[in-house]
């Protein structure tokens, strides 16, 4: 059997997997789209008025970014990278790594440089994830939003990854985390128009704890409550 045919059995068992949950399989096709519009760079995200903030705005989607170079102690290798399509969905992770308490910058930046290293040595071009939420609810910009990134396998074509970081099967996130996550997560998906249906943890798009079984009730009981978009 050729590897494209092998490709698409497992494609197409996705795409059962993926119905029987209620989602739609299009996301995940490998098929190469145009790009016909450059995402807004990662500074130039808060919401402006116009026909999408037809919703108020959360208290906290305004919060400021911060820098990838604030924490980064290595540059994106552009070169092993694909630009980011247009995007539409919005997927939530969680670190798994060991539990994490720190909740001062240094921590947070250590964890996440931890995190680029560990992605950089698989020959990725960049951590994975596009954006990072601490325990003190601070955001921190990781890939740049203008490449492709590496959170979902083969799901990844105009998918925002956003990693909260700690082991949330093990750990509770903090109610100041999942606040400041509600509201970038929020933000992003009123800027680039993703409907609720398109947000989705990491287990819902693959078999992986992904991001862990507290995250994940959080997730399901606030996106059941409308408090995301
Ligand atoms: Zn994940």
């Amino acid at each position: 059997m050729s590897e494209p045919r092998l490709e698409l059995t497992t494609a197409t068992r996705r795409g059962f997997l993926l119905a029987g949950l209620g989602f739609v399989m299009t996301a995940c096709s490998k098929t190469q789209e145009a790009v016909t519009m450059l995402p807004a760079p990662a500074w130039d995200m808060h919401p402006t008025p116009g026909p999408r903030l037809a919703q108020p705005v959360p208290a906290a989607a305004a919060g400021p970014v911060r820098s990838r170079a604030e924490w980064a102690t290595g540059a994106p290798v552009p070169a092993l990278m694909d630009p980011m399509a247009p995007i539409r969905h919005v997927t939530i992770h969680h670190d798994g790594m060991q539990p994490f308490h720190g909740s001062d910058d240094r921590a947070a930046e250590g964890r996440l440089d931890a995190i680029r290293r560990a992605h950089r040595s698989k020959d990725w071009g960049d951590i994975g994830y596009h954006f990072a939420v601490d325990r003190a609810g601070n955001v921190w910009e990781a890939r740049p939003l203008r490449y492709q990134g590496a959170h979902v396998k083969n799901c990844n074509e105009g998918n925002i990854g956003i990693v909260v970081l700690g082991n949330f099967d093990r750990q509770r996130p903090t109610d100041t985390q999942v606040e400041a996550l509600r509201g970038q997560t929020s933000m992003l998906m009123r800027v680039y128009g993703v409907p609720p249906r398109n947000l989705r943890t990491h287990q819902e798009w693959a078999a992986t704890r992904c991001p862990g079984r507290h995250l994940q009730q959080y997730m399901v009981g606030a996106r059941s409550n409308g408090w995301f978009g």
